[in-house]
């Protein structure tokens, strides 16, 4: 099952935040049938976007990234409930492109760099809050360590990972986000610089060991404590009468016209794939 942590190092400097998502990227893989590197570009997005989410801290509030960098893999959309649940879609999931000169995907090459990558929290006071950089490399963790430094104006590192098997299924994901806390000492910003790179790949470490031994390796010297705990799950809020009332907002015409050709409407939803079917009755109001 995944998870997600929230930790601090014990002089209160710095905080972290880390996540696996084997098994929701393996779910959102299975389906949008995604090739290996859009399993892994969406699957890093969803990592970042599950922590930005479980840090909102309100009930019902919701974080929408999406990006798009004219690439071949187009848009993807990735949200995350207040508790870091998530649930993605790529416009086109089928990409499939050499990997690099250093045998891994090319998620850069498929999002693309000319674009933005644009963050909408939602708090449930019906006034989203939007924020959006343009793309750094389309990698996807720099692009989020952009925004957290631009946006949120917090020195970041960001570090998302997703490992895929021959046989396309995901062996291994998640990612870690560590921030500096205000008025943190340039000493312990070096120090901090250091172990993460110490640390080496986010992939590597969850393959060798628990989530809590990825962040005592990220905050080595820091002598981290763990303070929450939350599940993660692949989730969809989608509902008979949410997609009912999206159609029931279309022309009245065209709709009419497409129930008299069809007798039947059926829409899929584009996060889970559920398929709804209207006939007719369901709009006669
Ligand atoms: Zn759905």
């Amino acid at each position: 099952m995944d998870r997600l942590l929230r930790g601090i190092s014990a002089d209160g400097s710095v905080k972290i935040t880390a996540v696996t998502t084997k098994d929701l990227t393996e779910k959102a893989r299975r389906i949008h049938s995604t090739l290996p590197v859009i399993t892994a570009a969406l699957g890093r997005t969803m990592a970042a976007v599950s922590m930005m989410g479980n840090a909102l801290k309100k009930e019902g509030a919701s974080i929408t990234a999406r990006l798009n960098g004219g690439g071949p893999a187009g848009t993807i959309l990735v949200t995350s409930d207040d508790k870091g649940n998530v649930r993605g879609y790529v416009q086109n999931p089928q990409v499939d492109l050499p990997l690099k000169a250093n045998g891994k995907l090319d998620v850069g090459g498929a999002v693309g760099t000319d674009g933005m990558l644009t963050v909408m929290r939602d708090l449930g006071t019906g006034e989203p809050y939007n924020g959006s950089v343009e793309l750094v490399s389309g990698e996807i963790a720099e692009d989020f360590t952009r925004y957290f430094f631009e946006s949120d104006q917090v020195p970041t590192a960001c570090a998302l990972g997703v490992l895929v098997d021959r046989d396309q299924s995901v062996i291994a994901a998640g990612g870690y986000i560590v921030q500096l806390m205000p008025g943190a000492e340039d000493e312990t910003a070096e120090r901090l610089e250091r172990s993460v790179q110490r640390a080496g790949a986010v992939t590597n470490m969850l393959m060798n060991g628990s989530l809590e031994d990825l962040i005592y390796k990220v905050l080595d010297g820091f002598d981290p404590k763990i303070l929450e705990e939350d599940p993660v799950t692949y989730k969809c809020y989608c509902s008979r009468a949410k997609i009912r009332n999206a159609i029931a907002g279309i022309d009245k015409n065209e709709l009419r016209i497409m129930l008299e050709e069809d007798k039947s409407i059926e829409v899929k939803c584009q996060y889970c794939g559920e398929i709804y079917t209207f006939t007719e009755k369901d709009f006669e109001e």
